[in-house]
């Protein structure tokens, strides 16, 4: 029978959040969800059940992260809160604040709720986002949990922004409240793995993108790559594991280019051989681009870029097996696949 009280999970309708559902659901627990629209919890009960997980335990509750009705009803009676939701755009916005503004005030929204409620601790979803920027750094350097990512750069898209300013919002505030829960975070690379629905994350957008031959060539950039069921085995082992107060938890095995995903998309789809990128663009290229296309800027310092990374203390302390990320983008494709949306 499923526990309680129920663990809180935000932002229900995202892939990651659904995964993390499905895990708790697979360990007994009962599950608390929130949307922003009651007509969309139905969809995250059907992507339970494709989990192989009975959503009778998920209960759902309306909150928007600009807004604070719905948040104290969210949390009540509550010892753990996973706060998943965000923006997370595929194209990145002309006003920064469209998704800053969520990102860190939703998270304070979501900390200072649990904080009223008594909640033992809150497991945020950051993102390697948050760690990879950060300023003055050597070449070679190695990059893990002790880094964060240096918000005030120019180069940085909002959504970069969005992400370190929220994660260090949140560690401001658990160390400034008295009375505030624990605090443990989740820094995911790259999200590949098994998509549930048609409600595609950026994550899968890309490879429908693909499919249909938007990229007949793409640019020499690499990303640091995880599978969406280990970040959430990970979510849930931060939420109970003691030693995980206090942490963040830098989650990723490998990395592949952009042209990489696209090989394995055919490898495993020959039919859309046709579609997919067939050569990478040099980076002189790229850099000639953007002096015409915003877009292209965005992605400059990218360019070439190969960011090592140590993933041991979440192996370590949250006892992961991480999947390859030749295994997470497989699977990814295949699933996007079996629901016919490549
Ligand atoms: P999705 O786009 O699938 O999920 C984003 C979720 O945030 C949705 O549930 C969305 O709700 C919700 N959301 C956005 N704006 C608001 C708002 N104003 N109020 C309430 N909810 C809102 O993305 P993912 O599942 O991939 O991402 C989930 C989290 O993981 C995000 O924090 C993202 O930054 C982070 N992350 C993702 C990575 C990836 O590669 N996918 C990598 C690292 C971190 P709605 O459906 O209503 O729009």
């Amino acid at each position: 029978m499923p526990s309680n009280p129920p663990v809180v999970v935000t932002g229900a309708t995202g892939l990651i959040a659904k995964h993390i559902i499905g895990e708790l659901v697979r360990r007994g627990h009962s599950v608390r969800a929130t949307l922003r629209r009651m007509n969309k919890a139905e969809d995250v009960r059907r992507a339970v059940t494709r989990l192989g997980c009975d959503p009778a335990g998920v209960t759902f509750v309306v909150a928007d992260l600009l807004a604070d009705a719905g948040w104290d009803d969210a949390v009540a009676g509550s010892a753990v809160v996973v706060h998943t939701a965000s923006p997370f755009p595929i194209q990145q916005p002309t006003d920064p604040d469209d998704v800053i503004r969520p990102a860190r005030d939703g998270t304070l929204r979501v900390l200072k709720a649990a904080a009223r409620a008594g909640v033992k601790r809150v497991v945020l979803t950051s993102s390697s986002v948050a760690i990879f920027y950060g300023s003055g750094l050597p070449a070679g350097h190695i990059y893990s949990e002790s880094d964060f990512t240096d918000e005030t750069r120019a180069d940085l898209t909002p959504y970069i922004k969005s992400k370190t300013i929220a994660e260090k919002a949140a560690w401001q505030f658990v160390k400034s409240t008295p009375g505030a829960p624990e605090l443990a975070v989740i820094n995911p690379c790259f999200v590949q793995g098994p998509a549930l629905d048609a409600d595609l994350s950026t994550s899968h957008e890309l490879y429908r993108l693909m499919a249909r031959g938007v990229y007949p060539a793409v640019p020499r950039i690499r990303f640091p790559v995880v599978d969406v069921r280990d970040v959430a085995a990970a979510h849930v082992e931060a939420a109970f594991r003691p030693e995980a107060a206090g942490q963040r938890y830098l989650i990723g095995e490998g990395q592949l280019g952009l042209y990489d995903l696209g090989r394995v998309m055919v490898r495993e789809l020959p039919d859309l051989k046709s579609k997919a990128p067939k050569f990478q663009l040099p980076d002189i290229a790229v850099r000639a681009l953007a002096l015409v296309d915003k877009r292209m800027r965005t992605i400059l310092p990218e360019l070439g870029e190969m960011k090592d990374y140590a993933n041991a203390r979440a192996k370590a302390e949250l006892g992961l097996t991480l999947r390859s990320a030749d295994e997470a983008v497989t699977a990814a494709v295949r699933s996007l696949r079996d629901l016919r949306l490549i």
